[in-house]
């Protein structure tokens, strides 16, 4: 890589020639006009590049797909409306009804429920291993139908961290890619495709946009699986598209474009799941800053962290930059200048105790939202995670009395005193 992440955060993805906009220009337009009819039907048979309708591609939204692209080091990258999207596109692109992905069970909730009940809907069948899984029960979980293997970085709100370089290993003897759900540290803080990552997702919503402004998600291919290996096993990236003309992705796009432009050309245009331009531009502000923002975060986490583990009215506290984590030597490994900001605790009195507790902060307000700039909280088994009955909670790595303590990048001092008096 010739330029630090921290020189990407800022200028990466748009580059602007002679006389051009400084900023990335937000271009609020459904359509795009051409000279000939003969040129528009190349476009649609993906002959020609170019734009030719924003519920495919728009030009903002490849600006700073771009970015993102050079900070995670990957090869080609799309937004998507929201995170969700994200991985369901980065699933779907590559797994049909009759198809089966290993996952790490650690999940997001949103990702759990597209999982276990809209995809399982779709005939994808999911097999959910916990991270501290043996090797053996992780062979044991592939099938000669298995397409994918998933798993989240840093869990939210688990917040275990994802041996990358094993579950990479074991998807890649079983010819299959492993998708990483990169959200919480941010290319800044870990790189999947260094550990052999394939494919990397982003719920976009949080630390990149950092400011609570706009919800959307971003895939990014490391261009480095090699579909034609086992190329029985990925037909749409290997066989025609007979909805191109029998175009085949990986024979026109190469390994650096196929997955991405499958995914653009066909889910896009069918599912319609982009993220509006104004939103890019907004992310695009959140990216110019991400490189700071995840410093502060990080070390007000760590502070808040060391407070909390020494407070009597705490009954555990998860954060992998603690020495006493059981994922400190994985954060070691994946996370050297830290993880992100999240912190997982729980306080005496249970349920209620939780409750009341962040009834009483006043910096840390109660929010769906985390990985924001002001401090935020959450009750996972009352909030996002809702749905799961406790074997279920529990399997996830949550709690039924854990709080999520997202921290922003306000004063540290100020974010434990407001603790000090919501703990009493
Ligand atoms: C929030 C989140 C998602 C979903 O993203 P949205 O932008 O809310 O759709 C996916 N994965 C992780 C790890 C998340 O934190």
């Amino acid at each position: 890589m010739s330029q630090s992440i921290d020189t990407i955060c800022v200028q990466g993805g748009y580059r602007p020639g002679n006389g051009e906009p400084r900023q990335v220009p937000i271009i609020q337009s459904t359509t795009f006009k051409y000279d000939s009819s003969e040129f528009m039907g190349k476009l649609f048979d993906l002959e020609a590049s170019g734009y030719f309708y924003t519920r495919l591609q728009n030009p903002t939204n490849d600006n700073v797909a771009a970015k993102i692209c050079e900070l995670e080091g990957g090869t080609a990258a799309m937004l998507t409306s929201s995170g969700q999207a994200a991985n369901f596109f980065a699933i779907f692109n590559i797994a049909s009804a009759g198809d089966h992905i290993v996952a790490c069970s650690e999940l997001y909730g949103g990702t759990y429920n597209l999982f276990s009940v809209t995809m399982k809907r779709m005939g994808i069948e999911f097999s959910f291993l916990p991270s501290t899984c043996s090797d053996e029960e992780l062979e044991a979980a592939f099938k000669t139908n298995t397409k994918a293997v998933f798993g989240e970085t840093i869990a939210n709100p688990a917040l275990t961290v994802f041996d990358i370089e094993r579950w990479a290993n074991a998807a890649h003897a079983h010819g299959v890619p492993l998708i990483v759900d990169n959200t919480f540290p941010t290319p800044v803080n870990c790189r999947p495709f260094e550990w052999g990552a394939d494919i990397v997702t982003h719920s976009t919503t949080k630390y990149m946009d950092g400011h609570g402004a706009g919800v959307g998600g971003c895939i990014v291919d490391s261009g480095k699986f090699d579909w034609n290996a086992n190329a029985e096993k990925f037909p749409g990236l290997t066989q025609p598209d007979d909805s191109y003309h029998g175009l085949i992705y990986t024979e026109r796009f190469g390994l650096a474009g196929a997955f991405i432009t499958k995914a653009t050309a066909q889910l896009m245009r069918d599912l319609g799941s982009i993220q509006s331009p104004q939103n890019a531009f907004l992310l695009n502000f959140g990216l110019e800053s991400l490189h700071l923002r995840m410093k502060r975060h990080c070390e007000n986490g760590q502070a808040v962290a060391e407070f909390l583990s020494a407070h009597p009215k705490i009954v555990a506290v998860k954060f992998s930059g603690l020495e006493s984590d059981p994922y400190h030597e994985l954060a070691k490994k994946y996370l050297p200048n830290g993880g992100c900001g999240v912190i997982s605790f729980r306080v005496t009195g249970g349920r209620e105790g939780a409750e009341e507790f962040m009834g009483r902060l006043k910096l840390g307000q109660i929010a769906t939202h985390v990985a924001d700039a002001r401090t935020c909280v959450l009750h996972p088994a009352n909030a996002t995670h809702r749905q799961m009955n406790d074997a279920e909670l529990e399997a996830a790595g949550i709690e039924p009395d854990m709080i999520r303590l997202s921290c922003g990048i306000e004063d540290a001092e100020d974010l434990i005193a407001d603790i000090k008096q919501a703990l009493g």
